[in-house]
């Protein structure tokens, strides 16, 4: 009798774990709570597994081995089904439930051009309009391009390592300190006429702080032809900065002094702030200065192979940021390679 008796309540617990199996297999749900209640079920401590879990002690020792393997099968499906159910719920939700079709579609922002991109183009404009064109060069140049070849003596100041990134010391490789390189190679290329406009980043070795960087923007021309005087270069510089500034601006013209230029002079504005009265801004003085510029120092030409004794010249340039601090009064310089939306979204252009 106590064979027997063990033998089928054995096979009583294969048939339990058969059916449910089957059972479990076939589960469906569709909400959350359903599923919880299937959990509770078949998994919870009083739920059909734990029971034979609980009635697993009773079977013969020479069974045990057969019947805890299906029961930890049973186990595992019941766990893994009910994580089915759970999963599909909620890939559903996020794939149907979640999306209204009548919702507006979301706005997609538009991009701002940067106020030094602005300004860039806008000097770039008023320049073509008195025939000049764009010429580009290398960022990073070598010694002649950048000074040599534009008379700076030896010893000049910004050979200094502490006023130009070098790359290298020899050969004397580095970052252009202004766009007159490109003036450089153009010159040696191509032989009068030149009128040519040339915009790019340049580089110095400064201290960043809201009224220096160690990059920033120029804007450089060049005029060469026969006959070129000083004359055509104050009405260029007159036009330019009635276009820039408004009709009323006026400018005055400073005696100064740089390597590629001979006479050289700086320009001022009336300053746009308080329309030459006198202001904080420009300390009171009424003017402004925006730019550096002469006529191209005839060892300039002969260095880039031009005749200076057919060809005469005029250059110019002036910094981007500083333009851009004058017409949207700008503090700090910093804001300009910040890349804060905030700021950059103020800045709106049709162009
Ligand atoms: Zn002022």
């Amino acid at each position: 009798m106590y064979p027997f008796a063990r033998k089928k309540y054995n096979i009583h617990m294969i048939d339990k774990i058969n059916q449910l199996l089957a059972e479990i297999d076939s589960l469906k749900a569709g909400k959350a709570e359903e599923i919880e209640a299937l959990r509770i079920k078949y998994l919870s401590k009083k739920g059909e597994v734990s029971a034979l879990m609980n009635d697993f002690r009773n079977v013969a020792a020479d069974q045990k081995r057969e019947v805890g393997i299906r029961l930890n099968e049973l186990k595992e499906k019941a766990q893994e089904r009910i994580n089915q159910l759970k999963e599909s719920i909620e890939n559903n939700q996020s794939s149907d439930d979640n999306i209204d079709l009548t919702r507006t579609a979301a706005p997609v922002e538009l991009g701002t051009r940067h106020p030094i991109s602005i300004v860039k183009k806008e000097i770039c404009d008023i320049l073509r309009k008195l025939g000049f064109s764009i010429a580009e060069g290398p960022e990073i140049e070598d010694d002649w391009h950048v000074f040599s070849a534009l008379n700076f003596a030896d010893d000049h100041p910004a050979r200094d390592m502490q006023d130009t990134f070098f790359i290298s010391r020899s050969p004397e490789i580095l970052l252009r300190t202004h766009t007159s390189s490109v003036q450089t190679r153009v010159m040696e290329k191509q032989q009068p006429p030149i009128r040519i406009i040339c915009p790019g980043r340049v580089y110095r070795n400064e201290a960043i702080s809201y009224r220096a960087h160690c990059f920033f923007h120029q804007v450089e021309a060049l005029y060469i032809d026969k006959n070129v005087s000083f004359a055509d270069l104050k009405q260029a510089l007159l036009f330019l900065a009635k276009e820039l500034f408004g009709a009323d601006t006026k400018i005055r013209l400073r005696p100064s002094y740089f390597p590629f230029t001979e006479p050289s002079a700086e320009m001022d504005i009336s300053c746009n702030i308080c329309g030459g009265k006198g202001c904080p801004f420009c300390k009171h003085t009424g003017w402004v200065e925006i730019l550096g510029c002469g006529m191209v120092d005839p060892n300039v030409l002969e260095n880039c192979g031009i005749d200076s004794k057919v060809y005469t010249g005029y250059a110019l340039g002036m910094g981007v940021e500083r333009i851009t601090n004058l017409k949207y009064r700008v503090k700090d310089l910093r804001m300009f390679s910040e890349n804060d939306k905030r700021f950059l979204e103020q800045f709106e252009s049709a162009h």
